[in-house]
C-alpha cells in the first residue's frame, strides 16, 4: 500500500489525462482518470433510461454500478469506451457529476483505488486536489487557453467545452477550483515532456526536503 499521490485538476482539454498518463508511466505509478468514471455512470444511466434529473435514482445507480477504467472503460461488464466522448455523454455528464450522491459514491471508489496500489497513484479530475486527496504528495492545476483546449478535444466543439467548463466551475458541490497550494501550470504551447518534466522536478524538490 502506498500513500504517494499526485493529484491533478483542471478544465477540459488542459492536458490532464495526457500528462497524468505520462507521469504514471515515467514513475511506474498507477493512473486513475476520474472523468472516465463520471462518463461511465452517465453511459449506464442512458442505457438504463434513468432520468438524469432524478437525484435519488442516479445516486442509487452510482453506488451499485461496477466500473473498470483500464485498459478500456466498462460498466457492469459492458464495454462503453467508444461511447464515452459522444455528444450525448458530453452534454449529460456535467449534470450527472453535479449530483452529490453520485459524487460521494465516486469519491469513495477513488480513495479505495489509491489505497490498494503498491506504487503511487496519479489521479486526475476536477476535485482531486480540493476534495478527494487534499493531502496529496503533490497537487497540480493545469490550464490552457480555450482555443487550445478545444483544439485538443477534436471530438468536441468549443461551445460544448465552454459549456462544460461553466457547469464544472459553477456547480454547488465540489466545483472546479485551484487549491491554494497547487502548482499552477499553463500548458498552452508547451509539450507534454516539458510539463511532465516540470512536475517531476517539483516532486524531487519535495522528496529532498
Ligand atoms: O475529464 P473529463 O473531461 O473526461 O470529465 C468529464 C466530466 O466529468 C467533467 O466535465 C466534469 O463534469 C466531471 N468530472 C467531475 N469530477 C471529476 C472528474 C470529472 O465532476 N473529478
Amino acid at each position: 500500500m502506498s500513500t504517494n499521490i499526485i493529484a491533478i485538476d483542471g478544465p477540459a482539454g488542459s492536458g490532464k489525462s495526457t500528462v497524468a498518463r505520462a507521469l504514471a508511466d515515467t514513475l511506474g505509478w498507477s493512473f486513475l482518470d476520474t472523468g472516465a468514471m463520471y462518463r461511465a455512470v452517465t453511459c449506464e444511466a442512458m442505457y438504463q433510461g434513468v432520468d438524469m434529473k432524478d437525484d435519488d435514482a442516479l445516486g442509487t445507480l452510482a453506488s451499485q454500478v461496477q466500473i473498470v477504467t483500464l485498459p478500456r472503460v466498462s460498466v457492469n461488464g459492458r464495454d462503453v469506451q467508444d461511447q464515452l466522448r459522444s455528444d450525448e455523454v458530453n452534454t449529460a455528464v456535467s449534470l450527472v457529476a453535479a449530483n452529490p450522491k453520485v459524487r460521494a459514491a465516486m469519491v469513495d471508489r477513488q480513495r479505495e483505488f489509491a489505497a490498494i496500489q503498491e506504487s503511487g497513484t496519479v489521479v486526475e479530475g476536477r476535485d482531486i486536489t480540493t476534495v478527494v486527496f487534499p493531502n496529496a504528495t503533490l497537487k497540480v492545476f493545469l490550464t490552457a487557453s480555450l482555443e487550445e483546449r478545444s483544439r485538443r478535444r477534436d471530438d468536441e466543439s468549443e461551445h460544448s467545452v465552454a459549456r462544460r467548463d461553466h457547469a464544472d466551475y459553477s456547480r454547488l458541490v465540489s466545483p472546479l477550483r485551484q487549491a491554494d497550494d497547487a502548482l499552477i501550470l499553463d500548458t498552452t504551447g508547451r509539450s507534454i515532456e516539458e510539463v511532465v518534466g516540470e512536475i517531476i522536478q517539483c516532486l524531487k524538490n519535495i522528496d529532498s526536503k
